[in-house]
């Protein structure tokens, strides 16, 4: 049997099902999501009909795409990507995430992620007296581990001007996606709060990320605008042995005190699924559980996700919100050879379809 017949019975079999019974799957899982980087024009076509054929059968009620500067930016045009998406372009993905009820979540990476390997990214391309770490010299090769400890590099939050840039183009692509919900990324900042830095040096780190949550958030809600972002600096990673990666290990988590609790936060773990979801829940956030390849581990996060549900009190059940399978190729990579691997294959696509799979199965059970 070929895989994509395979998936065509798979479908036949639960799109009707899944029609008929959408109330009892929010009920045992309210946020269904899938995480994508934005589709290039290229791209495009196919990527709508893969939402249309593949996530909305499968029950995918949310979409957060990330697009950070591939979008043709009218605020700050020298922002854009060369090749971004168009204004037409963005609305086919609105319409095809309004016929299929799928809540569309647009996220330019903030604070962190200003570069990725030997790449600096657009907004300190243009902007660099926004660097926080203006004497780290981006490598031609980049390796890890290095002398700078340069993971990434960041913005400095306490640059007079940062938000004046940051906001207008935030604001332009929530415009544009016609979204309520905004997703800030702030994911494995390493960079903060340097010594060297004359606004940031000698802060409390904890205050200074929560500072930017804070001035991100209220500035979305100035528009009845919600915030999603990466739950890892409010993870204490010396605390849980988390390590620096999927938890902070620079002096962040205590910013879990310190921000609002309508933030929802996304958190990813892709190797374990360790029980940081209660904590955050209890902290009083919402929380949807992020799985990447291990299909192992993600049926394991969405059975839980459905346990802590279950046997919660009415208003910490409610913070439960749900699971989202995060995608880190290219849509091309993704499209091309995830979708189309065997079933054995250790990937986002299979990872997500085993998931999946264990969500309907649950429901089942309840119906039964
Ligand atoms: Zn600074």
């Amino acid at each position: 049997m070929t895989k994509s017949f395979f998936l065509s019975l798979v479908g036949a079999f639960f799109l009707p099902w899944v029609a008929v019974a959408g109330d009892a799957l929010d009920k045992i899982m309210p946020i269904r999501g899938f995480c994508i980087a934005a589709p290039r024009p290229a791209e495009l076509e196919r990527f709508v009909r893969f939402v249309d054929a593949e996530l909305a059968p499968h029950g995918v009620n949310t979409l957060v795409l990330r697009v950070d500067y591939n979008y043709q930016f009218q605020s700050h045009p020298e922002l854009r990507d060369g090749g971004a998406l168009s204004r037409d372009d963005v609305k086919k993905l609105v319409a095809v995430c309004r016929k299929d009820k799928i809540h569309l979540v647009p996220q330019i990476n903030l604070l962190g992620h200003q570069s990725f390997s030997s790449h600096l990214g657009s907004l300190l391309t243009h902007y660099p007296q926004f660097d926080e770490t203006p004497w780290v010299v981006m490598p031609k090769d980049y390796k890890w581990p290095n002398p700078d400890a340069l993971y990434c590099k960041s913005y400095c939050p306490l640059h007079p001007q940062v938000h004046e840039v940051v906001f207008a183009v935030m604001d332009e692509l929530c415009d544009v996606f016609e979204t309520d919900t905004f997703h800030a990324g702030m994911d494995e900042v390493f960079y903060l709060g340097e010594a060297k830095c004359p606004r940031c040096g000698g802060k409390d780190k904890a205050a200074l990320f929560a500072g930017e949550v804070n001035a991100i958030h209220d500035h979305l809600r100035q528009n009845e605008r919600h915030l999603w972002i990466w739950s890892d600096r409010l993870l204490d990673g010396k605390a849980n042995g988390l390590g620096e990666w999927e938890a902070s290990a620079n002096g962040t988590a205590g910013a879990i005190d310190l921000i609002p609790k309508d933030i929802v936060l996304c958190d990813w773990h892709y190797e374990k699924d360790v029980p940081t979801a209660p904590y955050l829940a209890m902290k009083g956030f919402h929380v949807i559980t992020c799985p990447w390849k291990a299909a192992d581990v993600a049926v394991e996060q969405a059975r839980d996700m459905a346990h802590f549900r279950q046997q919660s009190s009415g208003e910490l059940r409610g913070r439960f919100d749900g699971v989202m399978q995060t995608v880190w190729s290219s849509v091309s990579i993704f499209l091309d050879k995830d979708v189309h691997s065997a079933p054995e294959a250790t990937n986002s696509w299979n990872c997500f379809t085993a998931m999946s799979r264990q969500i309907k199965s649950m429901q089942r059970e309840t119906k039964n």
